[in-house]
């Protein structure tokens, strides 16, 4: 209150109390509207004049906002006037000038506008109070009384503070109010951006390009009111399209307009009328003919323009340009999304054709081997006749790396198959102590090589949906792990248990462990570990892969659950279990 403060020094404590009042009022709201009438309404009475009307100084215009009379009859007016109009008030020239309240008699009646003369005939007494703010004035109020009683000393302390209040009110509350406009339009502005973004996560939730393409034409119509849409790559001064909501039109090539070609290069849309729009091919006016605008935004990806979204409106209205510039950005967003879906496309395709390619090489090579091994049988069953003992030796080993060999290719089809999704599990119900008796009683001969003691854990007795032959194949990986990863006879544990709507398998080993680091990239295509006896084994770093790979394929899992160095690895195999 330190504003209130000095105009009312000396004033009747009652009087004080008024002003007080008055002022809070007419601070209290951040409605200009509101604020312009508190401020005619108050202040009218607190001088007890018979009309007050209040002005604002926009420029080198006079806004008369509003008028009220004191019988509580408010007008808005929103008249304008040249400040040149009031050159012949010199009571309002002055206190514009001055920047202080100027009080005097009569206004100049010839010298306003005819129709306010009907009005001012019956004033006897004016003050007129600049409103500042900033050492300027931005608006005045005047106050008339009807008799011949001038503005005393006391109306003078009010109407001064009156005069400093309404100057700082009226500019808080439009300052507010713009401040409200501006949050608005950024508020619409985000909700516009994040809409893109939306689309932008949706079209690249799509997965096949297709699909993509389809999105984001729906998606850009959408966005800004089209009727018709179609997306096209460039090629040299043409566009061809690559997909439309329909799919007609696919492949057909549209020449480019000079007006396009230029939006293009600056990268911005462009807006066509019916009229404007001559591009169409011999044959395929019909296709425009339904379009009275036509909106070409370019998607453009690192400076590069790779292609056109085309938009038509049946309605000749212009597009909003608001949405037009969403779809800039929903553009941008779009175009990078459709150059990843491309790469993913190619990649995808890449990926097929090496799986393809690695079916054929191995199956190739597979043929050869079985061959070659047959033949080193027969020979070392004496087939072709004594084999002396040199050669024999010889023979063994050609005969070891071709099954080794042989598995390889094996692993390698499985590999390719898994990766080109051409193999289907033959799901049926597995009983898991079936399936891990059956890869224990294939593992004893290695078993027994390396003196390991295997045993398998009263368990639950449970059944799981998958294919026997794929559980077999995880089971014999993870129990060669275990009878090869080890410096010393092993001790191997096999349990099952019932999680859930799971089967966990657990192969657990007290071998050399896994180190931290490896830990992290063991199941990787090829990975093998790093230590000096992992060096030593032979393998081909496949077999946690396909396992893995295996596994998730008949809606499973495989993880490494703990390894300690030197202390041992557990391995869990987690497999669909049978509704009980
Ligand atoms: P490979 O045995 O042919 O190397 P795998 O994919 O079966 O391929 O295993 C990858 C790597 O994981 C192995 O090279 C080895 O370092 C580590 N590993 C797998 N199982 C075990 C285990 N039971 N104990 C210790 N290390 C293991």
């Amino acid at each position: 209150m330190a504003l209130a403060r000095s105009p009312l020094q000396g004033q009747p404590q009652e009087d004080g109390g008024e002003l007080v009042q008055m002022a809070l009022d007419v601070a209290g709201s951040l409605d200009p509207r509101e604020v312009i009438a508190r401020i005619l309404e108050r202040g009218t009475h607190a001088v007890r004049a018979d009309r007050a009307t209040l002005s604002s100084l926009v420029d080198d215009q006079v806004v008369v906002e509003a008028t009220y009379g004191r019988g509580g009859e408010l007008t808005w007016v929103g008249q304008r006037y040249s400040l040149d109009y009031f050159e012949g008030q010199p009571l309002v020239k002055q206190a514009i000038e001055s920047l202080q309240p100027a009080f005097g008699g009569r206004l100049a009646l010839d010298q306003a506008a005819p129709e306010f003369r009907q009005a001012l005939a019956n004033v006897r007494q004016v003050a007129v109070l600049p409103l500042v703010h900033g050492g300027k004035a931005i608006g005045m109020l005047v106050f008339s009384r009807y008799e011949e009683k001038p503005f005393a000393g006391d109306d003078r302390v009010a109407l001064t503070l009156l005069s400093a209040i309404s100057g700082l009110a009226l500019r808080n509350a439009r300052l507010y109010e713009e401040g409200e406009a501006a949050r608005q339009r950024a508020d619409e502005t985000a909700a516009r951006l994040r809409a893109a973004v939306d689309a932008a996560e949706d079209v690249a939730s799509q997965v096949r390009l297709d699909q993509v393409l389809g999105r984001l034409l729906e998606r850009a119509a959408a966005s800004v009111g089209a009727d018709g849409t179609s997306l096209a790559r460039l090629e040299g001064g043409e566009m061809v399209i690559e997909s439309t909501p329909t799919g007609e039109l696919v492949g057909t090539r549209w020449p480019l307009m000079p007006k396009v070609l230029a939006g293009v290069a600056t990268g911005r849309a462009v807006e066509l009328s019916a009229a404007e729009y001559t591009g169409a091919p011999p044959g395929m006016e019909s296709v425009v003919q339904p379009y009275q605008r036509f909106l070409v935004a370019p998607l453009v990806v690192g400076g590069e323009t790779i292609g056109l979204l085309a938009m038509g409106r049946k309605a000749d209205e212009p597009f909003d340009p608001a949405a037009v510039q969403a779809l800039q950005q929903f553009s941008t967003l779009g175009a990078l999304l459709l150059r990843n879906a491309r790469l993913i496309a190619q990649a995808r395709d890449a990926e097929q054709a090496k799986s393809e390619f690695m079916s054929i090489a191995v199956h190739e090579l597979r043929a050869p081997l079985t061959v070659t091994g047959g033949y080193l049988a027969m020979a070392l069953e004496g087939d072709f006749g004594d084999v002396p003992k040199p050669l024999r030796h010889v023979l063994e080993t050609a005969e070891r790396k071709t099954e080794e060999a042989k598995a390889l290719a094996a692993e390698l089809l499985t590999v390719a198959r898994l990766e080109g999704k051409a193999l289907t599990p033959n799901v049926k119900p597995v009983s898991i102590a079936e399936a891990v008796r059956e890869a224990l009683a294939r593992a004893r001969p290695r078993a027994e090589i390396v003196q390991a003691n295997v045993q398998m854990e009263p368990g639950d007795d449970v059944t799981v949906l998958a294919d026997d032959a794929l559980v077999g194949k995880i089971l014999d990986n993870l129990l060669n792990n275990a009878l090869t990863y080890a410096d010393r006879p092993p001790t191997i544990r096999v349990g099952a248990s019932r999680e859930g709507e799971q089967v966990a398998v657990s192969v657990a080993d007290d071998g050399i462990g896994i180190s931290s680091q490896d830990q992290g990239r063991i199941f990787a295509r090829f990975a093998r570990g790093t230590g000096p006896l992992v060096a030593e084994k032979p393998g081909n770093g496949l077999g946690l892969y396909l396992s893995r790979g295996l596994a998730e394929q008949m809606g499973g899992s495989l993880q490494l659950q703990s390894s300690h160095p030197g202390k041992g690895s557990t391995f869990v195999l987690r497999l669909p279990a049978v509704a009980s």
